[in-house]
């Protein structure tokens, strides 16, 4: 199949000039897989603002429409619910494919579906990039460093994942997301990016998420930064401030609840006991580095909650 010339296509629309234009000084066409998300719906709100139409495509497994509310009547955005394990014909410059649920709760609540979104859903995803020579970035993950037996990881190891274990549809799901996405890159010259993001928080995150918090979720920008550079990756995209669980605890304790009380429980199988990115990389070739610290975004994620908690008591008459 020829390329469909999609730079020509947006290339040639007309500007309005009131709008800022994207990178490059031309509107861009993006598809974000997963934009109802957590993350999604943040780099949605940034590539729109940058000027770009955007594009999201979402079966609402875990994104909510909330996330996306403000921009409903944006005639620059646009939303699609689909799943992206069933194949779809579209006309775009770039693609962002986050679509998968990204907490152990969700994605063990059905580990078949999780592997299928990672493995089918990014297949479809280059597939389509290839047809329309768009570039294609990937958001992976640490967990493909598994439990890991180098410490702090840098993007050259290759990690210590259990193929069988309850966390797998997830850990390796990504790993053979990312194996696509390179035999897509190799094989058919599509440009691809990887990005390998560390737990992030921030306002939108799911409430019963119930992750590690690390990295402030301003590191969307660490995304853009990576589709617009010329590397391939993989990048690691994390916060390297190290700390235990309970000194993480004790932070919670005293940004947001002085009266919180710390319960010891046993940990769920597979969890790694150590995990710090390398971010040597990301800052020496995308001038990447996480800007936030703990105490700093803590609180801004745990005001989004409390707004959240209370107007949906407010939605049952409570
Ligand atoms: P999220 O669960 O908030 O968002 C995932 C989005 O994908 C949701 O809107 C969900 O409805 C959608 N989705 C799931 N399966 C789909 C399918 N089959 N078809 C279409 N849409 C589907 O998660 P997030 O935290 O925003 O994570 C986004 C991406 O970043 C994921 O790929 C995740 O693996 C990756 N990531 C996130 C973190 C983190 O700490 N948040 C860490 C590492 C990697
Ligand atoms: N695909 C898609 N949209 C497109 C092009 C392809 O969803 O615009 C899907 C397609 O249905 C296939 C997958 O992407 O399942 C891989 O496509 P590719 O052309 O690379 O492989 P092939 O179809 O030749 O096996």
């Amino acid at each position: 199949l020829p390329r469909t010339g999609l730079a020509r296509f947006s290339g040639t629309r007309p500007r309005t000039g009131r709008v800022p234009v994207g990178i490059g000084g031309r509107r861009q066409r993006i598809v974000v897989t997963g934009g109802a998300g957590f993350v999604g719906s943040h780099l949605v709100d940034k590539l729109i603002a940058r000027g770009d139409d955007v594009i999201v495509i979402d079966n609402f497994f875990t994104g909510r429409k909330e996330n996306l509310v403000h921009l409903f009547g944006n005639p620059r955005f646009e939303l699609i619910r689909h799943d992206v394990v069933e194949p779809i014909l579209l006309e775009v410059d770039q693609i962002y494919h986050l679509a998968c649920p990204a907490s152990p709760v969700h994605y063990k609540y059905n580990p078949v579906k999780t592997i299928k979104t990672n493995v089918m859903g990014t297949l479809n995803m280059l597939g389509l990039a290839k047809r329309i020579g768009a570039r294609f970035l990937l958001t992976s993950t640490s967990e493909v460093y598994g439990d890991p037996l180098e410490h702090p990881q840098k993007e050259t190891y290759w990690g210590n994942v259990n193929p069988i274990g309850e966390r797998s549809c997830y850990d390796e799901g990504k790993r053979t997301a990312e194996t696509l996405a390179m035999d897509y890159h190799r094989g058919a010259g599509v440009e691809v990016r990887i990005a390998r993001i560390f737990n992030t928080y921030g306002p939108r995150m799911c409430l019963d998420d119930g992750r590690v918090v690390s990295n402030f979720v301003a590191q969307v920008n660490g995304l853009v930064a990576l589709m617009e550079s010329e590397h391939v990756g993989p990048f690691n995209l994390g916060n390297p401030g190290e700390f235990t669980m309970l000194e993480l605890a004790q932070v919670v304790k005293e940004t947001i609840d002085s009266s919180a009380t710390i319960e010891y429980k046993p940990n769920t199988a597979d969890d790694p006991h150590m995990r710090k990115p390398d971010i040597s990389k990301a800052k020496e070739l995308l001038n990447w580095e996480p800007k936030i610290p703990l105490r700093e975004g803590l609180p801004l994620m745990v005001n989004d909650f409390r707004n959240r908690i209370l107007n949906e008591n407010e939605g049952k008459g409570m």
